[in-house]
């Protein structure tokens, strides 16, 4: 495994012809979820790449940007085990050198669930993302459901500034409980964690109603939101959106899709799950 953490060594570093690139971005402190997509990528491409950078652009001024959890060794181990071929580990700097000042930004999609409650935070993503596809150029770029705004957003930035990157999708990995997996996880104390499960017991809730003929997306948006209040967290969002376009939804379809976010104590934590009893 090659570690880089140089941006012009990553430019121009030659891949063997013929052979495709898989991609995983990531802002580190690696957990099951990181590692599911560097398994995909390592079962659909020849050479597997994974970058950890923490993206200040996409941390609003009052979040957790200094306080994110780092461990690069650690990281750095589970890479190596995984048969990693390189680590992208780029500085602030060379990303954001002074006079940075081209953003790209998908409107609409962009202002709606996370981004209403995190202005920017999509403006940031979509640019850290276009300019580690042009420095690292793969093929596919594996990224998780957790994050299924981002997914949806990136996709649309791909399409619409025709990129010749694909997105593959990877489902979201748990604890046994269900917890989503999550770096922040780890601000969590014992008490915070059992109110954070709150949020895959409301998704899970909402799709056992579902499977017992419950169609009307506002009651089952009230329910979870009941859930997650009772069990003590703070709801930011619930919604119930379709899937392949995230727009609003009165009655379930085998397209819906539940997404929350809630704030237990003063961590912000996110998980989404399909409605529909294929999925
Ligand atoms: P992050 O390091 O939080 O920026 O996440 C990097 C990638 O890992 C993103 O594509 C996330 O969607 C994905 N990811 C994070 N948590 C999980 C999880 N629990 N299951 C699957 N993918 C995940």
């Amino acid at each position: 495994m090659q570690v880089i953490r140089s941006l012009s060594q990553m430019m121009q570093l030659n891949y063997p012809l013929g052979k495709s690139v898989g991609f995983i971005p990531t802002m580190g402190y690696l957990h099951r979820g990181h590692l599911s997509l560097v398994e995909a990528s390592k079962k659909e491409c020849d050479i597997t790449v994974v970058s950890i950078f923490v993206n200040p652009a996409q941390f609003g001024p009052r979040e957790d940007l200094s306080s994110y959890p780092r461990n690069i060794d650690r990281d750095l181990k589970q890479l190596e085990k995984l048969g990693v071929d390189y680590v992208f580990i780029p500085s602030e700097g060379m990303i954001y050198p002074e006079g940075f000042n081209t953003w790209v930004e998908v409107k609409a999609l962009s202002e709606i669930l996370c981004g209403n409650s995190r202005p920017g935070h999509f403006k940031g993503v979509c640019t850290i993302v276009l300019k580690l596809i042009n420095v690292v150029r793969p093929d596919k770029m594996f990224m998780g459901e957790k994050d299924y705004q981002q997914l949806m957003i990136l996709k649309k930035m791909l399409r619409d500034l025709n990129l010749r990157t694909r997105i593959v999708c990877c489902p979201i990995v748990r604890e046994t409980d269900g917890l989503a997996m999550s770096s922040r996880n780890s601000y969590l104390s014992t008490a915070d964690r059992a109110l954070a499960l709150s949020l895959y017991n409301a998704l899970m809730q909402a799709k056992k109603a579902v499977s017992e003929g419950k169609t009307d997306a506002h009651m089952l948006i009230a329910l979870a939101k009941q859930t997650i209040r009772i069990a003590g967290a703070n709801v930011d969002y619930v919604e119930i959106l379709d899937s392949r376009d995230l727009s609003e939804q009165e009655t379930i379809d085998e397209h819906s899709r539940m997404l929350i976010a809630a704030y237990v104590g003063n961590t912000r934590l996110i998980d989404n799950l399909s409605l529909s009893s294929g999925e």
